[in-house]
């Protein structure tokens, strides 16, 4: 017999990052959720150690990023050397904070980040959790869909309704097999072992970068994780099994270079396939995939986590529209228009750099990296703008900027831009908006906080329209323009304005 829980407006498979994020998002605008998880715990294996300031500005909405930058470092950038330890190429990091409010790069313990995630949306009383449940099967029904889930130790299957559902459950997902998507194969496939320590006294010697030894007889990573873990990554070789890889003792022979069992603990080991692949559909009906769920990266740039962060930053607020009425269905085709493109411009770009590990000479590395150099084997690397989607001027305009990420601000009374206006839409101005001119939305002018009109600088423009996620709806130069934009009252996906301080 079948248990019937109560209906929900979003159902997410899976609670890992992305999922965690994204439910904390759908709440923050209202909309109630379930989150059903097929294990007890936060995954125990090795995983995400890298993620950058963008995402720490997704996680500042999700209500997580004060305490997780407790729990972080700031990390000052890679570097790939040779067998001799020559410096193939640089990719240093700014120390300071950057234009997203936050520092461009940090390092982190995954578990770390997945509990903040997990104690926020158990504080808030519109998402239900349900652990050691698995869901089974998926139906759409048209107007809502219906999952059959499955609970560890209970011979009663429970159903689950919801207007949609969101599949974050990771690299098998079933939401993208209910949704009959294939994955595009990028090329890459190798098995690493990847190895977290635990240091007994301090070994300041192995640094605090990133170190890619580019070795091609047996290429490995070291990541200078928070307090005193540690992490190698070894390339494992065709003729070597999982097993073999993983007794201690020869996890002990391939750190031998740089470390014994006298100054550390093995905390704990798994092996991977790295691959590189996007789905070809993340949406079908009612149902949509994100997270790894919708793409897979090797390690190399520590993106893979972010891009799912990022699904759910671009998905949440579109899906409260859809669920308050606000708009159509069909504005949810925008989410894989903007999502695959960009997040297939990383996964490239992990790849490349995942062959310059392979390569051992520095010729070889500059022109396996052309396209991310500046001829001075230090590597430079832009976040590129959302893919274009011609739906709706409500999600994109078409002016210069649209679909580049906005910079954060901080008002003139040391708020940031996102704490003032929360998950929402917002209209930067240079000049104070004419008074005939009645926008259906918050204005923050550059007359009252002068960061505004720098970052209005930057990009040469008077005026840009904010999405809730940060990215720009449209901007404009002339005065025409601009009240072109502030009519175009993209509306609020909170289901009630959540009365914040007023911003001065
Ligand atoms: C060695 C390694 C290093 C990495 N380093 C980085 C890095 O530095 N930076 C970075 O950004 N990323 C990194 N990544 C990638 C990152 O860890 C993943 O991209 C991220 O964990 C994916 O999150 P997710 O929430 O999409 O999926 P997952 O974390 O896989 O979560 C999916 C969840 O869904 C659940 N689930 C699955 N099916 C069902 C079902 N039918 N019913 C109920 N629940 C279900 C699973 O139990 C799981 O908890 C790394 C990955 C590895 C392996």
């Amino acid at each position: 017999m079948a248990q019937i829980t109560k209906h929900f407006d979003v159902a997410i498979v899976g609670y890992g990052p992305t999922g965690a994020t994204l439910a904390n998002l759908l709440a923050e605008c209202g909309v109630s959720v379930a989150v059903i998880e097929r294990e007890a715990a936060i995954y125990h294996l090795p995983r995400a150690v890298h993620f950058d300031g963008e995402t720490m500005r997704v996680f500042q909405a999700a209500g997580v990023a004060e305490q997780l930058n407790e729990k972080v470092r700031v990390n000052p950038g890679m570097r790939f050397v040779d067998q001799q330890r020559n410096l193939l190429m640089d990719w240093p990091r700014p120390q300071g904070i950057g234009p997203q409010g936050w520092h461009s790069s940090y390092r982190l313990h995954q578990p770390d980040l997945e509990k903040l995630l997990r104690d926020k949306l158990t504080s808030r009383d519109t998402a239900m959790i349900l652990t050691e449940t698995e869901v089974v099967s998926v139906e759409d029904q048209g107007e809502e869909v219906t999952l059959y889930c499955r609970k560890a130790g209970d011979e009663h299957s429970t159903m689950v309704k919801a207007n949609f559902v969101v599949g974050c459950d990771g690299a098998r997902s079933l939401l993208r097999e209910a949704i009959g998507s294939g994955m595009d194969d990028l090329g890459f496939d190798e098995r690493w072992l990847v190895v977290d320590l635990l240091l007994k006294r301090d070994r300041p010697d192995l640094g605090d970068h990133t170190v890619q030894f580019s070795n091609p007889d047996r290429p490995m990573t070291y990541c200078r994780s928070p307090e005193n873990r540690r992490r190698w990554e070894i390339t494992v070789l065709d003729d070597e099994t999982d097993d073999e890889v993983l007794q201690t003792a020869r996890i002990w022979d391939f750190l031998a270079p740089w470390i014994g069992p006298e100054d550390a603990d093995l905390e704990r080991s798994a092996v991977y396939t790295f691959r590189s692949a996007i789905a070809q559909n993340w949406r079908k009906g009612r149902l949509m995939i994100a997270g790894d769920a919708a793409h897979l990266t090797p390690p190399f740039m520590g993106q893979g986590m972010c891009a799912g962060i990022r699904d759910a930053a671009n998905l949440a607020w579109k899906l409260a529209l859809c669920v308050n009425g606000e708009t159509g269905i069909d504005l949810l085709d925008s989410y894989q228009a903007e999502r695959a493109p960009h997040v297939r411009t990383f996964i490239e770009t992990a790849v490349r750099l995942g062959g310059l590990i392979n390569t051992m000479d520095r010729d070889t590395a500059l022109a396996r990296t052309e396209a991310d150099c500046d001829g001075k084997a230090r590597m430079e690397f832009t976040s590129p703008p959302l893919g274009r989607s011609d739906l709706a001027s409500l999600v994109v305009g078409n002016t210069p900027h649209t679909g580049h990420l906005f910079s954060q601000p901080t008002l003139s009374d040391g708020q940031r831009l996102d704490d003032a206006i929360g998950y929402a839409p917002v209209l930067v101005v240079r000049h104070k908006l004419p008074r005939d001119v009645v926008p259906a939305m918050r204005v923050l002018d550059g007359e009252a906080h002068p960061a505004f009109a720098d970052a209005l600088d930057e990009i040469g423009a008077n005026a840009v329209l904010l999405r809730p996620d940060r990215y720009i709806a449209a901007s404009a130069m002339t005065q025409t323009d601009i009240k072109a934009i502030a009519a175009m009252s993209l509306p609020t996906p909170y289901k009630t304005i959540i009365e914040r301080e007023p911003v001065k």
